[in-house]
C-alpha cells in the first residue's frame, strides 16, 4: 500500500545558496534556491536521496515527507534584493507540495520583479501552469527550462521512477515552452548504465526532444551515493542477476563494500562523444547555450563560455586532469575578472592578458585569437 505523504512547515533560515563559481559547462548558475525539501516522486536514482543533501533527516523519509519552506518567497525577495543580477535556478513544481503551496509560482514572480535571469530543471510538468510569468521574465531577461529524464522507455520508467509525471507529459510541456518562445532541452540524467545508455535508447530520448521544440541534449552519467546507491541496485536485481553483476563491476562494488560514486571516466567520455554525435544527426547542440547579460563584461563571460566548453571537449577526449584543469581555473578567472579583458587585450596585448591569474603564455594566446577572430568580441 502506498504510504501518505505528510508536509511539515518550517521557517527557514536562508534560501539563496551563492555558488562560489558559475557551474559551466552545464547550467551556468550563479545561485539556487528551492522552497521542498523532500520529493513525493521518490525515484529510486534520485541523488537527493544522498545524505549529503538531506543533512540530518533519515532518507527513508525522502519521498513521504515534504518539508516545506513556508517563508521562501519573502526571503528569496530579501536575500536577491542584496545580490547582482546572475542566473538563478528557482523553484520547484513537484506534486502535491506546489498543488498545495504555490511557493514556486511566488518565488517567479519575485525573479520577474528583481529582474533575474532564471534557469529551470524540471521533471513537473506542472511548471507550465506558471507559462504567463516564465513568458515575461523571458521578455525582460531570460529563462532557459530543461525537462528532465532518463530515457523516454516506458518499461525503465516504471521500474526507476514509478511515481514521476509521465514522460509525454513532460515532452508536452517542453513543446508548450518552446513555442512561447523559451530556450528549453532535455538533461538525460541520470543516463541508467547498461539498460538506458545504448544507441536506441539516446536516440529516442534526442528524437523526441527535437520533435518538440527542444534545442539541446544534456547527458549525465548516474551516481551511487548511500541509501541511493542500495535502493538503485535493489531495481537492477528485480531487472536480472546478470545485470546486477555487470552493474557492480561498472561502480567497482564488491558485495559488502561501497561503490565508486562514479563510473569510470571512459564510460562518461563514449556516453557524451555518443550523445553529441546523435545530437549533430538530429540538428541539436550537446550542450546549453549561455545566457550573458549586455554590457562591458559580456566578453569576458562569452570568453568563459569557450574556456569552460574546452574543459567538456578535453573531458570527452580523456585528456590529462592536469590540461582540464589549467582550462577551468583560467575560465573561473576570466568570468569573475571585473574589468574587460578586450580592453585588456587592446591595451596591453597578449602580456595585459597574462597579467590576469592563471593565465600564461599558451592561453593567453589562445584568448587573444578569440579576441582577434570573432567580432562579436571586437566591441568589448
Ligand atoms: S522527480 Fe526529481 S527530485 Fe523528485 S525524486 Fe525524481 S529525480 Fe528526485
Amino acid at each position: 500500500m502506498r504510504e501518505a505523504v505528510e508536509f511539515q512547515e518550517y521557517k527557514a533560515r536562508r534560501i539563496v545558496n551563492v555558488q562560489r563559481h558559475v557551474d559551466g559547462p552545464w547550467f551556468w548558475c550563479k545561485y539556487s534556491a528551492h522552497p521542498y525539501v523532500g520529493c513525493r516522486s521518490g525515484c529510486e536514482f534520485c541523488y537527493a536521496r544522498g545524505g549529503r543533501y538531506l543533512g540530518k533527516r533519515d532518507p527513508a523519509t525522502f519521498d513521504t515527507l515534504i518539508q516545506v519552506k513556508t517563508n521562501a518567497v519573502e526571503l528569496l525577495r530579501k536575500e536577491l534584493g542584496r545580490l547582482d543580477a546572475d542566473v538563478i535556478v528557482c523553484g520547484d513544481w513537484q506534486q502535491p507540495a506546489e498543488d498545495r503551496y504555490r511557493l514556486s509560482r511566488g518565488m517567479l514572480e519575485v525573479v520577474l520583479n528583481l529582474g533575474f535571469p532564471l534557469f529551470i530543471v524540471e521533471r513537473s510538468p506542472l511548471l507550465t501552469r506558471d507559462l504567463d510569468l516564465l513568458t515575461e521574465i523571458n521578455r525582460q531577461t531570460w529563462v532557459g527550462v530543461v525537462l528532465s529524464m532518463s530515457n523516454v522507455d516506458p518499461a525503465l520508467k516504471r521500474a526507476f521512477e514509478p511515481r514521476s509525471p509521465g514522460l509525454k507529459r513532460r515532452l508536452l510541456a517542453m513543446q508548450k515552452l518552446a513555442e512561447a518562445g523559451i530556450l528549453v532541452g532535455t538533461a538525460l540524467m541520470p543516463v541508467l548504465p547498461l539498460v538506458g545508455d545504448d544507441e536506441k535508447h539516446l536516440e529516442d530520448a534526442i528524437r523526441a526532444t527535437k520533435e518538440h521544440g527542444g534545442s539541446f541534449v544534456l547527458a549525465g552519467e548516474l551516481t551511487m551515493d548511500g541509501v541511493q546507491a542500495e535502493r538503485t541496485l535493489a531495481v537492477v536485481r528485480r531487472l536480472g542477476p546478470a545485470l546486477e553483476a555487470r552493474w557492480r563491476e561498472l561502480y567497482n562494488w564488491q558485495v559488502g563494500g561501497k561503490p565508486e560514486y562514479a563510473p569510470p571516466r571512459g564510460y562518461a567520455a563514449r556516453l557524451g562523444l555518443l550523445v553529441r554525435e546523435l545530437c549533430a544527426r538530429h540538428g541539436l547542440m550537446d550542450r546549453m547555450p549561455r545566457y550573458v547579460a549586455p554590457g562591458p563584461l559580456a566578453v569576458n563571460k562569452r570568453i568563459a563560455e569557450k574556456l569552460f566548453l574546452k574543459t567538456y571537449d578535453l573531458e570527452l577526449e580523456q585528456a590529462k586532469g592536469y590540461r582540464i584543469w589549467a582550462y577551468r581555473k583560467a575560465a573561473w578567472a576570466v568570468d569573475e575578472w571585473p574589468e574587460s579583458i578586450a580592453e585588456i587585450y587592446h591595451t596591453g596585448g597578449e602580456a595585459g592578458l597574462r597579467e590576469l591569474p592563471r593565465i600564461g603564455k599558451s592561453l593567453a594566446s589562445e584568448i587573444a585569437g578569440w579576441l582577434r577572430e570573432e567580432p562579436r568580441f571586437a566591441a568589448g
